[in-house]
């Protein structure tokens, strides 16, 4: 067996180095945690659903030409990505009042927004991912003028399929979080959409119940984590019929765990 070079842990991915130089594999693993990991916990399945969802969102993008990092899906928990220059800053983008939005402003949870927000969080787990703005971005340096122009475009034009997309499956597209990367080129680097797009950092509500199809199942203890994860890929078209695909690729990944393969 080959041992690859883990590259860094995160709260739910490892990465770990690629077959090729300026690759990447991604490895989805089941681990949740919430309110800057204060709470944590497993949801079983959870890697190998968000592993799928984000291939098929990602495939989607790069369809209508925006550039991502994402190369193939590699297996059940794996993807082979490109590697980037993380930009650190979490892109944050809303179509109706949730969450932090919620709290901080006093606006109650599904309110319909007159237009979409953007917001960004500057990334680091030691001091809460803080709010922040394009002066602050600008002031310590963390992305350049052009750059952020590149990245609020690239948000609305994900917002914009994504709010489609999942419209679609009758899905309503609350908000979500991004993450973007530079890609070299010798001396020049250009903006790439990176991470995941999965409901880990989605809030996806059922349109007609309300149904919390999210995190926030997990989050706020509501339970059946994993049913609505599985209820979004289904929906994508991503299990066969009736959650059976998934249903066997959860065994089958259970089945690989318990033999430690
Ligand atoms: N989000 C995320 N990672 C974070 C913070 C937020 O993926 O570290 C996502 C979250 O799932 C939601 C959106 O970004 O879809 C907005 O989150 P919010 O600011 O409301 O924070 P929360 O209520 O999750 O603390």
């Amino acid at each position: 067996m080959v041992r690859r070079r883990q590259i860094y842990e995160g709260k739910a991915k490892i990465l770990y180095e690629g077959p090729e130089p300026g690759t990447i594999i991604q490895y989805f693993k089941d681990d949740a945690t919430a309110f800057n990991a204060q709470k944590k916990g497993t949801i079983n399945g959870k890697g190998v659903l968000n592993n799928r969802i984000s291939e098929h969102v990602f495939t989607l993008l790069s369809n209508i030409g925006v550039p991502t990092h994402f190369i193939r899906r590699l297996n059940m928990r794996e993807q082979l990505v490109r590697q980037v220059e993380i930009v650190p800053i979490e892109v944050v983008v809303r179509n109706v009042a949730a969450g932090s939005l919620s709290q901080r402003l006093g606006i109650e949870e599904g309110t319909q927004l007159p237009r979409t927000l953007i917001e960004y969080y500057y990334k680091d787990d030691a001091l809460g991912d803080p709010m922040i703005t394009e002066e602050h971005i600008a002031c310590f340096g963390w992305a350049s003028q052009e750059e952020m122009h590149d990245i609020a475009d690239m948000a609305i034009r994900v917002n914009d399929f994504m709010s489609g997309l999942f419209a679609g499956i009758g899905i309503r597209l609350v908000d979500f979080k991004l993450e973007f990367g530079r890609l070299w080129d010798g001396d020049y680097s250009r903006i790439i959409l990176a991470d995941e797009i999965s409901p880990d950092g989605c809030r996806l509500w059922d349109m007609v119940t309300g149904e919390k199809l999210d995190k926030d199942r997990f989050r706020r203890d509501l339970g059946g984590e994993v049913e609505a994860y599985q209820e979004v890929a289904r929906r994508l078209g991503l299990l066969m019929e009736e959650g059976a695909e998934v249903t066997t690729v959860l065994d089958l990944d259970k089945h690989r765990k318990k033999k430690g393969s």
